[in-house]
């Protein structure tokens, strides 16, 4: 049965257990658990907000509800982090 340090009292304990034994902490993913790597996930989310956000405050600008241009830059900002991103 693998082992891993807990991050609450840094006892060794199983890494199937959920929560430590010792100190009730919840385990963070570590080493011996990987993470189903969610960046690439999280960019196409970021991006696809973004896309909306930018599209809304086009549309909004064009049709000039006061709060296009507001909606402009943090929209731009949000859709430009998640083309890098992904
Ligand atoms: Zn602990």
């Amino acid at each position: 049965m693998p082992n891993t340090t807990c991050p609450g009292c840094a006892a060794q304990i199983s890494d199937e257990v959920a929560a430590c034994p010792h100190c009730g902490g919840p385990l963070t993913a570590s080493h011996s658990r990987p993470t189903q790597a969610p960046i690439q996930r999280t960019g196409g989310k970021v991006l696809a907000i973004g896309t909306v956000l930018l599209a809304s405050a086009v549309i909004a600008t064009v049709i000039g509800a006061w709060w296009g241009p507001a909606l402009l830059f943090p929209g731009a900002a949000v859709f430009i982090l998640g083309k890098f991103w992904s």
